[in-house]
């Protein structure tokens, strides 16, 4: 929670902001008011999630809206498996409360501390190249414009809308609610395996073709990728789920708590970094469970670092990463954290980052001490030679004339902009940045 006055930072700890006013509504009419004071007093105002964005995307510089207290289970539909929740509900606690329905979401990326407006604004995603990001399931939304006005945009209500507003980058509004469609609740069975890392990427589109959710991986100075397959099986399906200590023993200890002190050191002596790495990889055991989807798709991390991540053509993964791989090597750099591959599919959501091709994710990532822009750069300018789309929510250094080629909706979703908020009372640097002014 903010003070009025005080510091709000990011998780990653790459922005900060000093908001002039912090306001936290606990209804669609407080958002309102609130909205219309910003704008009376000539203010910005913007909400911000859970602060996991790794830009300034969430950076108030007026006032900041703070929804914790807008969170909570609206409706559910059961027949079309849709779910109405509220702006400021984290993931964590939609799982919990859908859960109640028979419901889970169908997809989730590698941790749900997010707000459920927060990631679906900055295009979150998973793995699973059948399945898209959250902003592709959306099927209505609630938002408060520019105006102080509330519109409803949803299947039925401006359908042509829904597209730019599933995924708005905070630019359209404050967000009240968001209609998303679930699926049944269902387990994962996930598989977890180091393996040969040039195998695995040669094999890496043949296996997400035919895994429900594959990912790997790679930690750089080794041989070694270190894989994960999800399989959804009904929720019927017997649950082995990893023991608490043995859960506690790879995801606290091993996955976090050794790698804080792995990363720690490497940040002072960098020498260390390619042994520290080759150890991480050999005390990673395989390991089998099964359990409710959310368990499976999340993991805790609590060792802070700054992360990049462009989606790719599919077919564009296995140069972009051999790129990646010479570069680290010809640069001499030191990475302790690991590069993670992902896949998605096609979605039509205007500025998602897999709008109109079934896509590869190609992250990187450094120690929150370390320093990140050589290397992000140098992985940036490397994907966008391939065609690569950064994450919204993620470092990147593209500004909106090069984002403009990258994404055909661009300029109706500036059209879209001009008519929810022609005041841009919903700015800050960085969308100034990536829309234009
Ligand atoms: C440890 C970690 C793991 C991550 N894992 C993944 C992953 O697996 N996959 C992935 O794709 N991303 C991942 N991310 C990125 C993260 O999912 C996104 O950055 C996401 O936007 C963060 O959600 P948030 O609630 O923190 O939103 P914030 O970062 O606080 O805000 C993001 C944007 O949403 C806007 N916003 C928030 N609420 C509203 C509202 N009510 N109305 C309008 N706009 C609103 C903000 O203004 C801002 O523009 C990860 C981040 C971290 C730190």
């Amino acid at each position: 929670m903010t003070a009025t006055g005080a510091v709000w930072r990011n998780w990653a700890r790459t922005e900060t902001a000093r908001p002039i006013r912090v306001e936290r509504p606990s209804s669609a009419g407080a958002v309102q008011r609130a909205v219309r004071a910003a704008a009376a007093s000539g203010l910005p105002i913007k909400a911000a999630g859970a602060g996991h964005s790794f830009t300034g995307i969430a950076v108030a510089i007026g006032v900041l809206l703070e929804l914790d207290d807008l969170s909570g289970l609206v409706a559910v539909d059961r027949d079309r498996r849709y779910a109405t929740i509220l702006a400021g509900t984290r993931l964590s606690d939609v799982s919990r409360l859908i859960a109640g329905h028979g419901l889970a979401l169908q997809n989730l990326g590698d941790i749900d501390r997010q707000t459920i407006a927060g990631a679906i604004s900055t295009g979150t995603h998973g793995t699973g190249i059948a399945y898209p990001g959250l902003a592709g399931r959306v099927r209505a939304v609630t938002v408060v414009t520019g105006d102080g006005s509330l519109r409803h945009i949803s299947e039925e209500d401006s359908p042509e809308l829904l597209p730019a507003i599933a995924l708005g980058l905070g630019a359209l509004g404050v967000i009240v609610d968001i209609t998303i469609e679930c699926v049944d609740a269902f387990v994962l069975r996930a598989v977890e395996t180091p393996e040969p890392y040039a195998e695995t990427v040669h094999a890496a589109e043949a296996r997400a073709r035919v895994s429900d959710h594959f990912e790997f991986y790679w930690f750089p100075h080794t041989d070694v990728a270190l894989t994960k397959t999800n399989t959804r099986l009904p929720s019927t399906s017997r649950r082995a789920p990893l023991p608490r200590v043995r859960r506690w023993v790879d995801d606290d200890l091993m996955a976090n708590g050794l790698y804080r002190a792995a990363c720690a050191t490497g940040a002072v002596v960098p020498v260390m970094v390619p042994p520290l790495n080759r150890a991480a990889t050999r005390l990673t055991g395989s390991r089998r469970f099964t359990d409710h989807s959310h368990r499976v798709f999340t993991t805790p991390r609590s060792v802070r670092f700054a992360e990049m991540e462009y989606a790719v053509p599919v077919g564009e993964l296995a140069a972009v990463l051999d790129e990646i791989r010479r570069l680290i090597d010809a640069e001499g750099w030191r990475i302790s954290f690991p590069v993670e591959v992902r896949f998605a599919a096609e979605d039509d959501v205007w500025l998602s980052t897999a709008s109109g091709r079934e896509s590869a994710y190609i992250a990187v990532h450094r120690y929150y001490r370390d320093a990140h822009e050589d290397y992000f750069r140098a992985v940036g300018e490397i994907a966008g030679r391939h065609g690569g789309r950064p994450h919204w929510g993620k470092i990147h250094y593209l500004g909106a004339q090069e984002i403009r080629s990258l994404y055909p909706r661009f300029d109706e979703f500036l059209a879209v902009r001009e008519q929810f908020d022609p005041q841009r009372l919903f700015a800050n640097p960085y969308l100034d940045r990536v829309l234009g002014p």
